[in-house]
């Protein structure tokens, strides 16, 4: 046997919806093409930790990546890593942090696969540095059953690579990616958490510490009217010089091999939302003075400052199991300030309680439909029900007026007139997409959503 089918339904992430479809597992990647000898369509699926249905598509067939993981090829003396794409990042840790070479673009937690970082090239705290994934990626081995298994970096098959990186997994199964790690000079962070008295506060701060730190992102309080958006800063620099016993390397791996699995299946087992206005209240308050007190001035290692949610996962359950919405949208330097007053207002109309805000700094070319470009990123959450909805076809008239970028990734229910007046190069990765694959073999519920 080199394959298993098995007829499974999925959930996304933010609990949005459920696909059904056949699931095919491989056993090894030169077996893939036995997965196409079934009908229909197809997608490729790393975690399935994705806050929309990237990964997922009623009646189609899921070709599940996580955990075939097998051939390492790795040059640890330029950090270059060949891995397959099901790997995890904590797997990659493991990997390369004995050898002081790290992946430099990580999101938010370790059971993230390599495929899913770069069908949604994904970005991390240093982005302002180090840009996307796809800055990362030196090239990759796709496999599409018209065209079999096929090399692609910058200079051969640089159409199908460029596609692919933040392509969404439409162009085929990425079965492994080559990667430039970084050097780590330390794994240790000397962190600061910074108090911010309100929002319009940020720019500049982030901007003056981009000089200086290698880390950073903002946490904000959304839901008091006196200084809106007050939270705070928290940035990290890699310190320069380790001493002995400053890293307890054998535990930190230790530690990373049993964080528990984040699942999109198992998140919110509970039948109700706990995240009412006076819940979220009292969580933001405990949250900032926390971190306040206990972070201010300090060294926190790599993982923790990477993987902040880690040990805080049970926030996801709080939604229960009608989920929540997440928008992160890109806004220009020059709009901020004004995106920022419009979002006050319309938080205040339609009186939803925002579980979390936070931002990061960005920088770099507007490309196809990756999300890249110069400006604030803003994330924020809000529980699944009929208010937030409101907000939220609201928020999509600011997105379109101010010139913002929203992330497909994070907002299931991103409606099409939005993706594509934002997005002016859609058109060039569609058709760049059916020249690939004219019979579009590959499709998500997201891709259905968007038309692509
Ligand atoms: C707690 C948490 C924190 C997060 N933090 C961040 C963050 O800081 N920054 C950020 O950018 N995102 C963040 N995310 C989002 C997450 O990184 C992305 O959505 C990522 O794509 C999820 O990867 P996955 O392994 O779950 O893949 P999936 O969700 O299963 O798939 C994602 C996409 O990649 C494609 N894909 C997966 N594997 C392959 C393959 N082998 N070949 C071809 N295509 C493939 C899929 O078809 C799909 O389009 C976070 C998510 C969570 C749950």
């Amino acid at each position: 046997m080199t394959s298993i089918f098995a007829k499974k339904t999925f959930k996304c992430f933010d609990g949005s919806e459920r696909a059904s479809g056949n699931l095919f597992t491989p056993e090894q990647f030169n077996n893939l093409k036995n997965a196409f000898l079934a009908v229909g369509r197809f997608v490729p699926q790393g975690a399935c930790l994705s806050y929309a249905p990237l990964s997922i598509a009623n009646e189609t067939n899921k070709i599940p990546m996580r955990g075939v993981i097998r051939g390492l090829n790795f040059d640890k003396t330029n950090g270059i890593i060949e891995i397959e794409a099901g790997m995890t990042l904590g797997q990659l840790a493991q990997e390369t942090l004995p050898h002081y070479w790290y992946l430099k673009v990580q999101p938010g937690h370790p059971s993230i696969t390599l495929g899913g970082c770069l069908g949604a090239d994904v970005h991390g705290k240093n982005q302002f540095q180090d840009l996307n994934f796809k800055e990362q990626v030196l090239f990759l081995k796709l496999y599409h059953p018209d065209h079999g298994m096929v090399f692609c970096d910058r200079s051969q098959n640089s159409e199908a690579f460029h596609l692919t990186c933040g392509g969404y997994g439409l162009t085929g199964v990425v079965v492994s990616i080559g990667i430039q790690l970084g050097q780590l000079s330390s794994p240790i962070i000397e962190s600061e958490t910074l108090p911010l008295e309100n929002i319009f506060d940020l720019p500049k701060a982030l901007k003056e510490r981009s000089l200086t730190d290698d880390l950073i992102y903002s946490w904000h309080d959304f839901n008091k009217t006196k200084n809106w958006g007050h939270g705070f800063l928290k940035v990290g620099r890699y310190k320069k010089s380790l001493h002995p016993g400053d890293w307890d390397l054998k535990s930190d791996l230790i530690k990373l091999e049993n964080v528990k699995a984040l699942e999109s299946e198992s998140r919110g087992p509970l039948p109700i939302n706990l995240l009412c206005p006076l819940s979220v209240y009292a969580m933001n308050l405990a949250y900032s003075q926390k971190e306040m007190k206990a972070h201010k001035k300090g060294s926190l290692n790599l993982l923790e400052f990477l993987f902040p949610v880690l040990n805080k996962t049970i926030y996801f359950d709080l939604f229960g199991k009608s989920g929540f919405h997440e928008t992160q949208v890109l806004i220009p330097f020059d709009r901020f300030e004004h995106v920022m007053t419009e979002l006050k207002s319309g938080i205040k109309k339609f009186h939803t309680p925002v579980t979390l805000a936070s931002c990061k700094l960005f920088k770099g070319q507007p490309e196809l439909i990756r999300f890249i470009g110069e400006g604030i990123v803003l994330a924020f959450n809000l529980p699944r029900n009929s208010e937030s909805l409101k907000l939220l076809n609201w928020w999509d008239q600011v997105i379109i007026e101010n010139k913002c970028l929203p992330n497909i990734s994070k907002d299931s229910r991103l409606p099409l007139k939005v993706f594509e007046s934002c997005y002016p190069q859609h058109g060039d990765f569609k058709s760049g997409l059916l020249k690939w694959d004219p019979k579009r073999i590959f499709q998500s519920s997201t891709s259905q959503r968007l038309q692509l």
